[in-house]
């Protein structure tokens, strides 16, 4: 019956301990891939199910719990930007509007905000708690963040607002204060191996340094095709006798930007890291090859680039122009390792 992750029983156990203190808007913050939105759901289908069992697990088979599971509880509300809710495939709650040929947006409106005022203000239906989850809360625009902040200072009576973010400092001060903060756990890593070998994954050790230690991360990693397109992403940029920047830029121009350039500056972080503590942190597998690197690279030029790999990342997101973004950025990358070229055996 247990909905949430190992690693989340103590913070459970806080917040439901006492229904009537858990207030009117919390904000679970923490790092992407441990858990945030299933243990938001959790919650709310907890405060929902109208049969709680111990430790405030919701029961699963009351109506409430029913309604829940089927995506359809009137007194819940999950709001997303357009992006997330159609490749989760849960598109109850898109405005009607979403139907135009457009790129779905990345962002929460303020109009997406608003529907939910005449939600809130109207008392619940099954008499008991309404819950809206905001996820990722950093996605709501400026606009969208000041039509919420009316409801977090004036809360509705029952209403749960429960924001969900891995980036907090892109959240406006005024909606921080407004919410009881909520630091996520991350698993220590033992037990996040012992998790990850329980859902069959194979290598948790590598595919968890990978994606930095978050155990959902590392999961996806696993699935499909994402962690073949890293590795091969991986091989192309440390065998450098066979780099080439321009055709390595044509073949990941659609590629997800920010998840490349995340992948670029993981690398260079080892290679730094590497040099300055004689550990690597993500690229376990991979150790040789970084030792035999590294004694060639110009620190210097690396910690320089490193800091343009900063700027990069927050470019990707809006970049018109995605092959020659990329271009230059592995140009650069060529330019930096170009003495580590010269006598290597490719
Ligand atoms: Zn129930």
């Amino acid at each position: 019956m247990n909905n949430i992750f190992p690693w989340q029983n103590e913070i459970w156990t806080i917040l439901t301990k006492n229904k009537s203190s858990i207030g009117h808007a919390i904000l679970l913050k923490g790092k992407k891939g441990i858990g945030k939105l299933k243990f938001a759901k959790s919650l709310a289908k907890s405060l929902l199910c109208e049969d709680r069992l111990s430790e405030n697990q919701a029961c699963g088979s009351c109506s409430g719990c029913r309604w829940f599971e089927q995506a359809g509880h009137p007194d819940f509300y999950l709001v997303e930007p357009e992006a997330l809710s159609e490749s989760s495939g849960a598109s109850k709650d898109k405005p009607s509007s979403a139907k135009l040929k457009k790129k779905p947006s990345k962002q929460i409106s303020v109009a997406q905000i608003r529907a939910l005022n005449d939600v809130v203000n109207m008392s619940s239906h099954r008499n008991g708690y309404k819950i809206v989850i905001i996820n990722p809360a950093e996605a709501m625009n400026v606009a969208a963040a000041n039509a919420l902040l009316k409801n977090l200072e004036e809360p509705p009576p029952q209403t749960l607002f429960i924001l969900v973010t891995h980036r907090p400092h892109h959240i406006l001060a005024t909606i921080h204060s407004r919410c009881r903060q909520i630091a996520m756990p991350v698993p220590d890593f033992n037990l996040a191996i012992d998790w990850l070998e329980r859902q069959d994954v194979e290598g948790a050790q590598d595919s968890l340094a990978a994606v930095g230690y978050a155990p959902l991360a590392a999961l996806e990693y696993n699935n499909g095709d994402y962690r073949l397109e890293h590795e091969n992403f991986i091989n192309n940029i440390s065998v450098l006798n066979g780099l080439n920047p321009i055709l390595l830029a044509e073949e990941l121009q659609k590629s997800d930007l920010p998840t490349t350039i995340s992948w670029l500056q993981k690398w260079c972080y080892d290679l730094m890291s590497c040099r300055t503590t004689g550990k690597i942190r993500y690229h376990l597998s991979m150790q040789a090859r970084i030792e035999e690197l590294v004694p060639k690279i110009d620190p210097l030029k690396l910690a320089g680039y490193l800091r343009n790999l900063i700027d990069m990342q927050r470019l990707a997101h809006h970049t018109l122009n995605p092959r020659l973004f990329l271009e230059e950025a592995f140009i650069s990358y060529a330019m930096l390792m170009a003495p580590a070229r010269s006598n290597q055996r490719g």
